[in-house]
């Protein structure tokens, strides 16, 4: 099973005095120009390795903090923030010491070196691999990672050992609304684009403090209703919240009511003979159930006593989307993150198809994620609920991707979603866990059970850049990460749109990308040859080509034209949004479905019906939301 071939350091090119790079911090994907400064480039960084910054006769200069040396500002070129920095992109250059960071291999405890603590890895998930069967394995991962690292994860847990226990944090925060996608657009599809916002003449936030989570598009927002001030912006949060300050209306929705709202909403545009009844009829199916669900919302007065709010807000905003053909509705972790998150992104989704307002210009519903790769992670597939590429696991699925990977033991059924997945770790089901980028025993819902798990499991490995977590705490062994500027791959936006973040600084100590150290513990695992990836490139280049693997135009998520990409074209790559298939590369991709053709299997888009549910419990002073 294990191969003990030793470790080499991978190759590092000489890194420039300037890049463009992409912000790690929100789903906007801000681009980045870092510019190294002229009187600083012979500063080495304290304490570390004296080589972290080129040119090498750094060694030698006054030590000095790494970000004192460099200059971050907004990339004009990126379109999805075109120059705009928001203060936390702006401070990046703070955050480049290396206090607190892990820099070398750890097993118990004790620094190792990089060859013993792979072979550690490999050997001892080989072991409860073939002692307890692959389900006694997993890894929780990241939206934090770039796709080529969730890639070669996806790939190693559900193609080789054979499970689907691979699970991201971004199942927290996005799972409402890749669900909501499926089902109305029958793909994980967001429809339109940021330039939206710039020609919408309403735009609805639901559960989204844009303000601060998503400053550069809320910037942006503010800025098309400066030069427009016809356009409304609607804020429906129950907490007033900075973006419900700038709001035309706030609609301090009790919690857990939006879907009924929306529900409101759909009859009142019944009622007011507000649909696009060309569009429902020949593009869409599901209207008469959605339609009878909806009209139990009752009247204006009923929805807005439901709802906590004020008839005249509620009857104001009914008015206001029923009259405005280009409304953006946007929504964030505030409709997410619910035990019926997936209901109220459908009862959004329903008001705009019942109105045709979706992948047209100025128009449609628009979920904003948080972390700066959900998106590539639902790319490769690395929720439990997906195999790879967008697809399922139907055994059509199954047979595609084992062949394209060569792998005999592809997983045919969905693994562990996240919360279950700490559950089966406390239940002893799961020996041997690898989290990856992330901190569950803070992060996950009831973390102190998460923690309690961690420490009981037989087997815990955490590759991360922080030395002292509380996750850390809890590992076997700890394996040293790169980190956000010493690392290059992609990440995707929420608009779709796939942007290089590249390296400008060398990893210190023993630090690796996440791709090298997947790709090292899968070769000692005995699969050498399906991951003989040497660089992230080559590694995007087989993930565009299983996106364009017998897809026939039924997968929505197809990058085919950036298949055969070379490496200097991959390094220079501008950000680009998908699809982006081989075949029609000249088609315009930022807004999709508006020819009224959706990927379901009758190719229609289709309206949920959606019986709001009462929360499960109702806020208190203690859970005041
Ligand atoms: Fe970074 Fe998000 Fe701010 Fe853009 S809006 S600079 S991506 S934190």
């Amino acid at each position: 099973m294990m191969s003990a071939a030793p470790v080499e350091t991978p190759p590092q090119a000489p890194l420039p005095s300037r890049v463009r790079t992409t912000c790690p911090y929100c789903g906007v994907g801000c681009g980045l120009k870092v510019t190294r400064k002229p009187e600083a480039r012979d500063v080495a960084e304290e304490p570390g390795p004296s080589s972290r910054m080129q040119p090498s006769d750094a060694a030698h200069a006054e030590p000095a903090r790494v970000g004192d040396a460099l200059e971050i500002a907004g990339d004009e070129r990126h379109p999805a923030n075109l120059g705009r920095l928001c203060s936390k992109g702006a401070a990046l250059a703070e955050t480049l010491g290396l206090e607190g960071r892990l820099l070398y291999p750890e097993i118990r405890g004790r620094r190792a070196r990089w060859d013993e603590a792979l072979d550690e890895v490999a050997s001892r998930f080989g072991a409860c691999i073939a002692r307890f069967g692959p389900e006694s394995v997993a890894f929780y991962v990241s939206g934090q990672l770039l796709t080529e690292d969730y890639y070669v994860a996806n790939k190693l847990m559900k193609g080789f050992i054979g499970s689907a226990n691979i699970d991201t944090n971004s199942r927290l925060c996005m799972a409402s609304p890749v669900a909501g996608h499926q089902r109305a657009f029958g793909a994980d599809v967001v429809p339109g684009c940021y330039e939206d916002l710039d020609c919408a003449d309403l735009v609805v936030l639901v559960g989204s403090n844009a303000a601060w989570c998503h400053p550069v598009l809320f910037q942006r927002m503010l800025a098309a209703k400066a030069a427009r001030p016809h356009v409304r912006i609607v804020v429906i949060d129950p907490r007033r919240t900075a973006t419900a300050e700038a709001a035309d209306l706030h609609l301090a929705v009790l919690p857990g009511r939006d879907a009924l709202l929306f529900n409101g909403l759909l009859d009142y545009l019944r009622r007011e003979d507000a649909l696009d009844w060309a569009f429902l009829e020949s593009c869409t199916e599901g209207f008469a159930a959605a339609m009878a669900a909806a009209k139990s919302a009752g009247s204006i007065p009923a929805v807005a006593r439901a709802c906590g709010l004020d008839d005249a807000a509620v009857a104001a905003f009914f008015r206001w989307f029923a009259a405005t053909d280009r409304t953006v509705t946007l929504f964030s972790q505030g409709v997410n993150q619910s035990t019926s998150g997936t209901d109220k992104v459908n009862a959004i989704i329903n008001v705009h198809l019942a109105t045709g307002r979706v992948g047209r210009r100025g128009s449609g519903p628009f979920s904003l994620t948080g972390q700066p790769n959900a998106m590539g992670g639902r790319e490769v597939g690395a929720l439990a609920t997906q195999l790879a590429a967008h697809m399922s696991f139907s055994s059509e699925n199954v047979s595609r991707v084992a062949r394209f990977w060569s792998a005999p033991s592809v997983a045919r059924r969905p693994g562990l979603k996240a919360v279950e997945m700490f559950d089966a770790v406390a239940a002893g089901r799961i020996k041997a866990v690898w989290i990856m980028c992330t901190n569950p025993a803070v992060t996950m819902p009831d973390a102190d059970r998460v923690e309690r798990a961690l420490r009981s499991c037989d087997f815990v490995v955490v590759s991360e850049c922080i030395r002292d977590t509380d996750t850390a705490s809890c590992a076997h062994v700890l394996l040293p990460a790169a980190a956000w500027g010493e690392k290059s791959g992609t990440v995707t936006n929420s608009e779709r749109r796939i942007s290089r973040q590249r390296a400008f600084l060398a990893p210190p100590g023993d630090t690796r990308p996440d791709w090298w150290i997947v790709t090292q513990v899968a070769r000692r695992m005995g699969f050498e040859k399906a991951f003989a990836f040497e660089s992230p490139h080559e590694i995007f280049r087989e993930h565009a080509r299983l996106s364009a693997y017998e897809n026939d135009g039924a997968r929505a998520f197809d990058i085919g034209a950036l298949a055969e990409i070379g490496a200097d074209a991959y390094d220079a790559l501008e950000p680009v949004q998908w699809p982006l298939p081989a075949r029609g590369q000249s088609r315009d991709s930022s807004r999709l479905f508006g020819d009224g053709t959706f990927r379901t299997p009758s190719g229609r888009a289709r309206l949920v019906a959606v019986q709001p549910k009462r929360p499960a419990r109702e806020p208190d002073e203690a859970h005041p939301l």
